[in-house]
């Protein structure tokens, strides 16, 4: 998936994957929904993990672990923090969103728009408070840096703190000693640049659509929601535990919204589409109570 796709050659080496989605039912196999086959996935299909789609998430996280380095996230924070590259209101962003071609077949995957309205829907079914259904609604706004132009790997994948040691918890660990900073001394100590208990808020993570859109939102949206949108990406401490010595009280407390939140992102795809048509009118309210009427990219 990119921008600007070559018909006459497929295989584009900065984009291995054929969609975003591939990532997304990467994690679903590799964090399974407990009790059950992932909604409208056979057991069967689940379980046929087919050989091309793997070896294009192989191919995708070498390039995130090889290229995220420390000094590539401080550059991309410069480059896109900004936000001096377009003005859109919060309903265009969703629909630009949804013009990010892939080489996927159509009729075999959902859309992105598919994927935010099934994730709201499901939030705002089980009865949570307003602000996280709006947060299902927008947690994947930052993917539109994509059709910026932005390479996959620094808009999708797990995301890892930059200037210290990998985690051994992080999939596909092996291929960061192909990152530079691996051979750095100062950044591969369990703290390298940081301190103990610094609070993520002072750590580097891998650049992706989490930063990219909790900085864009941080002034809108209640504290649990903003830590929704900045580390659902953060496999590695939301799933598997890993960085605790990095967070302070604060993070400790919201880390429980962040796993509240993961389940609605993974396991809400279904194939029917939602009407959004009809959903419109809600979703068109919910943005103007929190939301700017613009924002910028
Ligand atoms: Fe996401
Ligand atoms: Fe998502």
């Amino acid at each position: 998936m990119h921008a600007e796709p070559d018909p006459a050659n497929r295989v584009d080496h900065d984009n291995p994957l054929e969609s975003l989605e591939d990532w997304d039912r990467f994690l679903v196999d590799r964090y399974p929904e407990p009790g059950a086959a992932p909604a409208g996935r056979p057991a069967e299909e689940y379980r046929n993990y087919d050989r091309p789609e793997g070896d294009r998430v192989r191919e995708f996280y070498r390039l995130n672990h090889a290229r995220q380095t420390l000094e590539f996230v401080l550059a991309k924070k410069r480059e896109w923090l900004a936000f001096n590259k377009r003005t859109m209101t919060p309903w265009q962003a969703l629909e630009y969103l949804n013009t990010l071609v892939d080489d996927s077949d159509p009729d075999l995957s959902l859309s992105q728009i598919d994927h935010i309205f099934q994730t709201a829907e499901a939030i705002r079914a089980d009865g949570h408070p307003d602000w996280f259904v709006l947060t299902g609604l927008m947690h994947d706004v930052g993917k539109v840096l994509c059709l910026f132009g932005e390479p996959q790997w620094a808009v999708v994948g797990d995301t890892f703190p930059v200037g210290c040691r990998y985690s051994d918890k992080i999939v596909y660990h092996e291929f960061f000693e192909a990152n530079p900073d691996f051979h750095v001394p100062e950044y591969q100590t369990d703290l390298g640049i940081y301190s103990e208990c610094c609070g993520l808020d002072n750590v580097h993570l891998s650049w992706s659509h989490d930063e990219y859109l909790y900085q864009m939102l941080k002034d809108y949206l209640p504290l649990p929601a903003l830590y929704m949108i900045r580390y659902h990406s953060f496999y590695p401490a939301h799933k598997e535990g890993a960085y605790a010595f990095l967070m302070n009280a604060q993070d400790r407390e919201m880390m429980p919204w962040v796993r509240k939140f993961n389940p609605y992102d993974l396991y809400s795809k279904c194939p029917v589409p939602p009407d959004v048509r009809s959903l419109r009118p809600y979703y068109e309210d919910l943005i103007a109570k929190y939301l700017p009427d613009t924002l910028q990219f």
